[in-house]
């Protein structure tokens, strides 16, 4: 984007996509329409950007009786040849660059930053496991056998697979739990997010026409009451699930009330992350950090920074200069260039965020915000927030949005907050800066965390050298964009031969 050879292209393809209304509807409609709801705009809810059909109870089950269908060919076709249709959707990703990124910031309101970041991602993703499935279900692994015996393990999909994911990253979330289920061998369902279907339904198309067929990969727009119908179905074997930890209970319920093989559950989900600053970190790598860990994409991204702990001898120094980081944040219209921080994704995300604010200021907790610019009337913007709290243990739930809580710790402390970190159950995320190595064994051996960032942000992860997941209430793992995700998706088949 530094390049105005690159950046002032993508600019005026983005303008001319300004108008441009899209629609999302299953993959094989009915033609008895259910329900069209409007997506609109987070920076401005009277901006409508397209439409949402829903799924119908008749839709979600004919298209899983066609994904059932169709299955067993898709396995068969082996994984060299899935790979190469995956790679050639990562191609069709790319030639559309302008689209998905006009998508991600009118459908989701992602800055130009990170919607760039999320397509690149997304791209990644279909490539990472496109060599997957070369790498796992290309040939089958000989045995070591008995004389006479030929011995040999084949991986294969294990039916059809539901995809169930968020908007928080409508694009990468979307399509990486997908193109792993589909790299093993499995056919997919997916449900997007009820606020982001148009990003996904651009993706399903595109992948349909790089050659997966479209009975292969079949989209359902739809909101919870859609995920409840698919994870309800006996026919599904599997579910690949990004969003809450409370959804992910009620999906681990559905699952097992069914009169069926016991499904799969591959569950990414909340996390209550932290981050500990002691006194001999460096402050402005520090400030650096906190300042993007905790409000970069509005602080929607499941790894961003929720409590920071600093060291109470440097803590007054430390946060004065995160105050001032965070006063030069450029806040506002995503497709503006500059701006650092759009909205939230919907009202009802911002009026939760607002009261949790309005509670800890009737509790004297001490509260900095920054002001709202005028354009961000008309949207869902929460004004960047940092409170001053006195544990991890004073918050209740995660709070997803641009709300930076600071607490402080004495020197002999670092092993009670450590504690207190691992006693909210979740283990998503976990950021440290010290420049000393007893700290950071201390750390690394006590955090119950999938994710530890040690004198760096912890914004995300890259595909396949930083695999990203949680444990705990944060969920089941395997990480996705590491060496064992993909086999979470299949069944393993041993044949044995007596060849004398
Ligand atoms: P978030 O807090 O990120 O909005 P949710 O867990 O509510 O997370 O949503 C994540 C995804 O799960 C969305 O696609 C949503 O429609 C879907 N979903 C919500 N409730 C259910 C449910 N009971 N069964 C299946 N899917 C659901």
């Amino acid at each position: 984007l530094a390049d105005p050879l690159v950046r002032e292209p993508l600019l005026a393809e983005l303008a001319r996509l300004e108008d441009r209304s899209w629609t999302a509807e299953p993959t094989f409609p009915h033609r008895d329409p259910g329900e069209i709801a409007p997506i609109t705009s987070p920076q401005d809810t009277s901006r409508q950007v397209g439409t949402r059909r829903d799924a119908t109870a008749v839709e979600v089950a004919e298209a899983i009786g066609r994904a059932e269908a169709i299955q067993p060919g898709w396995n068969a076709l082996g994984g060299e040849k899935r790979a190469l249709l995956l790679e050639a959707a990562a191609d069709a990703f790319e030639a559309h660059t302008a689209e998905f990124i006009s998508l991600c910031q009118r459908e989701a309101g992602k800055t130009l930053v990170d919607a760039v970041l999320e397509l690149r991602e997304a791209v990644d993703f279909l490539r990472f496991y496109a060599g997957e499935a070369r790498r796992l279900f290309a040939a089958p692994m000989p045995l070591p056998g008995p004389t006479g015996e030929e011995n040999r393990l084949t991986l294969a999909g294990r039916g059809v697979f539901a995809s169930i994911s968020p908007w928080n990253f409508p694009l990468a979330i979307f399509i990486g739990p997908a193109a792993a289920a589909l790299a093993a061998g499995n056919t997919v369902i997916a449900k997007p997010a009820e606020q982001t279907p148009l990003i996904a339904a651009l993706a399903v198309r595109l992948c349909h026409e790089a050659g997966i067929p479209e009975e292969v990969f079949q989209l359902l727009p739809g909101a919870g009451e859609v995920g409840q119908t698919i994870t309800s179905d006996v026919r599904i074997a599997g579910v690949a699930f990004t969003g809450s930890t409370q959804t992910a209970q009620a999906i681990n319920r559905s699952l097992a009330a069914r009169d069926a093989p016991i499904a799969t559950l591959v569950a990414e989900t909340g996390g209550q992350n932290a981050m500990i600053v002691d006194s001999s970190a460096l402050p402005e790598q520090v400030t650096r950090d906190v300042v993007a860990s905790a409000f970069q994409s509005a602080g929607q991204r499941c790894s961003a920074l929720r409590v920071l702990y600093v060291q109470d001898d440097v803590a007054d120094a430390m946060i004065e200069m995160i105050k001032g980081a965070f006063a030069a944040l450029v806040i506002g219209d995503p497709l503006a260039i500059d701006t650092d921080v759009g909205p939230v994704i919907d009202e009802d995300a911002r009026s939760q965020l607002e009261r949790h604010v309005a509670r800890r200021q009737t509790e004297g907790r001490p509260v900095w915000r920054r002001g709202l610019p005028e354009q961000a009337r008309g949207g869902c913007f929460v004004a960047p927030t940092i409170i001053e709290i006195a544990s991890i243990r004073d918050l209740a739930r995660e709070n997803f949005g641009p709300v930076l809580h600071v607490a402080r710790f004495a020197a002999g402390e670092l092993e009670q907050v450590i504690a207190d970190i691992n006693a909210t159950g979740y283990g998503l995320t976990l950021g440290l800066h010290s420049r000393i190595a007893e700290t950071r064994r201390t750390v690394e051996r006590l955090a119950r965390v999938g994710n530890l960032y040690v004198n760096r942000n912890q914004i995300g992860a890259v595909v396949e050298s930083q695999p990203f997941g949680g444990e705990g209430l944060s969920g089941t793992g395997p990480k996705a964009g590491g060496p064992h995700y993909v086999l979470r998706f299949a069944t393993e088949r041993v044949v044995c031969i007596d060849t004398t």
